[in-house]
């Protein structure tokens, strides 16, 4: 399911909103335009200001906008490092919690980790500065309330924003930065595993203070409150650092597993001219549902599976060839035998692909496939051989 649309590129990175990023836009349009200079220690938001509801909201949805472009520019400070240690970078996700780099291959390297980890944080303290600095030139010149009090609630925005992300709490910067440290000393895996503990103690102490005294309402308005968007991003805390410890866990018992270990060779192909009635009984003696379809010659065409015939109703298919149906070949779905497992497992959460195939020589002869179900399996009988 599509749920997040592109709205742009920015150093030739696509940005995305996703659609939750929707909420959160108006909650802060909203906020902004209500609070009250009393309920804070400084004046944040136009509450307590004699404005027209035009200028009170036109400069609400400003804030909002401001809002988003110093949070891109935090996820872009990390994105540009990355990119010059050579990581690929997706895009850009904004979402309810805030932004996303959507990284392909982040380094395993710790001395580029907490580079990387780090300029996110770096540039939202920048900004902070510079806003703040701003908001102090402003009153000094008392321009128009307003636009002063906006500049320093977005530089405030920023300065809480590095702090918060720099709480050791994997996987936000902090928690990246830890790991990195921790990862110089021992095995990635245990890091992570480390570096994720600490994130769910941590994401557990923000549910216990988000329903008793949260400690960022308290630095805002001295009071002690409760804060239920707390909760909130404790759960979602405590989802990514397990997600990124799976993750992580998977990844490293493939470690100096070859893709040539994990392939299968025996009743790999069909030939791309059978229908697919007389396909689904190869399925049925094979006991396998995916297949690379192979011409006359012997040369790789593309791939079938039971998914895509299942589409095709039962009447047709004794008139359809495979050849109708198949997922055509393209390059980047052929392996060698010696790459690693890894790199199989990747290409196939990228690209949400079932089955690859590995070829060999310079004219690319294919000599298996690997299938998910075939890496899942692996996977599992390692995790029963691998000791902890
Ligand atoms: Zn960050």
């Amino acid at each position: 399911m599509q749920t997040s649309i592109q709205v742009g590129k920015f150093f030739g990175i696509p940005i995305r909103l996703h659609f939750t990023f929707l909420f959160i836009f108006f909650a802060i349009i909203f906020t902004f335009a209500s609070w009250e200079p009393a309920q804070t220690r400084i004046p944040l938001g136009l509450g307590g200001l004699e404005l027209s509801p035009l200028v009170r909201y036109s400069l609400s949805f400003i804030a909002a906008i401001l809002f988003f472009f110093t949070l891109l520019l935090h996820e872009l400070a990390h994105s540009i490092v990355a990119m010059r240690f050579g990581t690929k970078i997706h895009s850009i996700t904004l979402f309810f919690f805030g932004g996303l780099a959507m990284m392909e291959d982040i380094p395993r390297n710790p001395a580029k980790e907490w580079r990387i980890a780090i300029a996110g944080p770096l540039m939202s303290l920048a900004l902070g500065g510079l806003l703040l600095s701003v908001y102090m030139a402003l009153r000094t010149l008392s321009i128009y309330r307003p636009i002063a009090i906006l500049v320093m609630t977005i530089g405030i925005f920023n300065v809480m924003l590095a702090a918060f992300n720099l709480l050791p709490a994997f996987p936000m910067d902090g928690g990246r930065i830890l790991r990195a440290l921790l990862a110089s000393r021992m095995s990635f895996l245990k890091a992570t595993r480390r570096a994720a503990l600490i994130g769910k103690i941590f994401a557990f102490i923000l549910v216990i203070l988000g329903f008793t005294r949260d400690p960022f309402s308290f630095i805002l308005t001295g009071r002690w409150e409760m804060n239920f968007w707390l909760p909130l991003l404790a759960i979602f805390l405590f989802m990514a650092a397990a997600e990124e410890e799976r993750a992580t866990a998977t990844f490293a018992l493939l470690d100096g597993v070859k893709v040539r270990n994990v392939m299968r060779t025996e009743g790999t192909t069909v030939p791309e001219n059978i229908t697919l009635t007389e396909l689904v009984n190869a399925m049925l003696v094979n006991k396998t549902t995916e297949y690379a379809v192979v011409d006359a010659n012997g040369n790789l065409r593309g791939f079938i599976t039971l998914e895509s015939v299942k589409k095709i109703p039962i009447l047709q298919r004794d008139v359809m060839r495979v050849s109708d149906v198949m997922i055509q070949y393209d390059p980047v779905d052929a392996l060698p035998g010696d790459a690693p497992a890894s790199e199989a497992l990747k290409r196939m959460l990228r690209d949400r692909k079932g089955i690859l195939a590995v070829i060999e020589g310079a004219g690319g002869e294919l000599i298996g496939i690997v299938t998910r179900k075939d890496l899942s399996f692996y996977l599992e009988m390692l995790r029963g051989s691998t000791p902890e």
